[in-house]
């Protein structure tokens, strides 16, 4: 596998276009860098944006800047807070989680856009901004994009990492069957005239009489405001204006607290849908392009981010070559499970949080059992989604879920895999990547958390093979990193 960091250019075909910018176009990228791939990623918007939509990284993805050697980035500009929250229902974390990270690390997301976007850079990825994708055609060794401005450019894959509105799926016909938004909130930073004490009072009211309304304190001045819209707006891309939102405040909250000068107005409402597929031939779908739902749980980033680094490495696979036939299909037999079932349980959610009798009775029913550790723990390691486990067959509980970072005897697990390779971790010290040794790594090193004689991870770090049999691993070898070199 190639590791040259730097863009090929001069004449050069574009291996693969990511068109959008956003975090999972930046992830996609980078790790697409990591295997030499010549990427260029299409934004559409000239400059990033300043205003945050998600709030955080769950454990999983905490786990793949650390897989990445990332985090201490992330860990410099976020605030820890402790899992164990649902629909709302704060419990305590459930005991010994899964993994060396067990917190949600609070970062806006034009942070965390800003330091994948910078990651990417450093791989080597040509990151165009002020450059939106028109139309595509794709035939049978490559994929044309037209560019806004008329341009065309060439490449042999691309990408929809576009978000929920994709041209990308749109041109490909792909459906989107779900559930269209029947409540929609809207999104404010704005100032106020009224004291932080009036507006404390004042929300803790409102929220007892069971809407939700959440104003938060912003750096120099400001105020966020989520509040629910009076109704779904016809054109669900237009802002809503000042006024209207002063009038949501006058209704639910009797006051508007002399609110001014907003710096955003947004909508946002509780569509549930999801691509029927995720690939058309040489495009491919990611992120909320495949994917959407209200941000109950604060999961579509997650996923976006999770989408990329399972896709990342197969992409890689079938430009370099030497993917196995099926590989890059397996993304969307992984992902699209993974994703209807965060659809499935923010749809629960959704419920949960309703003010009527009937979810209010089984929201307290939900809390009672949360008060068992089992329960607790079944549904933080849904929402952080380390309970990921990918179907590769076999009975082995460990195969197809992610395995933590473990501590070696010689340093931890997960400062092995910064570049992004397979990597077989073998604590018989008898087994052998020869033949592989371009795609895997060998490590012979022991861990005192780890019950497997040895274990082969995959570049996403889902163990492909645990055993000892030099025959077994052989051929997980070849299901997942092709034929070896001879
Ligand atoms: C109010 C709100 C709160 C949220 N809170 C959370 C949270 O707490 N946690 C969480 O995990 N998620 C949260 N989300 C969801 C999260 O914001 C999205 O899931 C995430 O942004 C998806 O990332 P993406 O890269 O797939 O798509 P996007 O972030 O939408 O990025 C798509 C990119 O593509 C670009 N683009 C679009 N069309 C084109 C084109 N034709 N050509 C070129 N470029 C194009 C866009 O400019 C954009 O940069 C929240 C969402 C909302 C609305």
């Amino acid at each position: 596998m190639a590791q040259n960091r730097r863009p090929r250019h001069g004449g050069v075909v574009v291996d693969v276009i990511v068109a959008g910018g956003g975090p999972t176009g930046m992830m996609l990228a980078s790790e697409l860098r990591l295997h030499g791939v010549h990427v260029v990623v299409l934004e559409k918007e000239a400059e990033p944006s300043e205003h945050a939509r998600g709030l955080g990284l769950h454990v999983r993805s905490i786990e793949v800047m650390d897989q990445r050697g990332l985090l201490e980035r992330f860990l410099a500009l976020g605030k820890r807070y402790p899992v164990g929250r649902f629909a709302g229902i704060d419990k305590p974390a459930p005991e010994r989680l899964d993994t060396a990270h067990p917190y949600l690390l609070g970062i806006p997301q034009n942070l965390t856009e800003r330091l994948l976007a910078e990651h990417a850079i450093e791989t080597g990825a040509d990151i165009r901004r002020g450059c939106e994708l028109a139309g595509l055609s794709q035939d049978d060794t490559g994929v044309t994009a037209e560019l806004a401005d008329g341009t065309r450019l060439r490449a042999r894959f691309l990408v929809g990492c576009d978000g929920g509105r994709s041209i990308v799926r749109q041109l490909l016909g792909i459906a989107f069957p779900g559930e269209p938004a029947k409540t929609e909130w809207l999104l404010a930073e704005a100032q106020v005239t009224a004291a932080p004490q009036e507006l404390d009072a004042v929300a803790v009211e409102v929220r007892a009489a069971g809407v939700r309304f959440g104003p938060a304190p912003h750096a120099e001045g400001f105020y966020g405001f989520v509040v629910p819209a009076a109704e779904v707006a016809g054109d669900r891309t237009a802002p809503p204006t000042l006024e209207e939102f002063r009038q949501r405040l006058l209704t639910l909250a009797g006051t508007d607290f002399g609110v001014h000068s907003p710096r955003r107005l947004a909508r946002f409402g509780d569509a549930t849908r999801q691509a029927e597929r995720y690939r058309d031939g040489r495009v491919l779908l990611a992120g909320d392009a495949a994917h959407i739902h209200p941000p109950l749980g604060g999961q579509g980033l997650n996923l976006g981010i999770q989408d990329a680094f399972n896709l990342g490495w197969k992409l890689a696979a079938e430009v370099g070559g030497w993917g196995p036939e099926d590989l890059l299909d397996s993304y969307q037999a992984e992902r699209h499970p993974v994703a209807a079932d965060v659809l499935a349980s923010t749809r629960a959610q959704s419920e949960l949080l309703s003010a009527e009798p009937g979810p209010r009775a089984v929201r307290e029913l939900v809390s009672e059992l949360m008060d068992f550790e089992e329960v607790r723990r079944y549904l933080i390691e849904k929402i952080t989604a380390i309970g990921v486990r990918y179907d590769f067959g076999g009975e082995d509980p460990l195969v197809g879920r992610r395995l933590r970072d473990v501590k070696l005897k010689r340093g931890r697990l997960y400062t092995l895999m910064h570049d992004g390779r397979g990597l077989l971790l073998d604590q018989t010290g008898r087994l052998s990547v020869a033949g592989w040794a371009d795609r895997v790594d060998y490590v012979a090193d022991v861990s005192e958390e780890l019950d497997v004689p040895a274990a082969l991870l995959r570049p996403d770090g889902h163990v492909a093979w645990a055993g000892d049999e030099q025959q077994d691993l052989r051929s997980h070898l070849l299901r997942w990193f092709g034929a070896p070199v001879r």
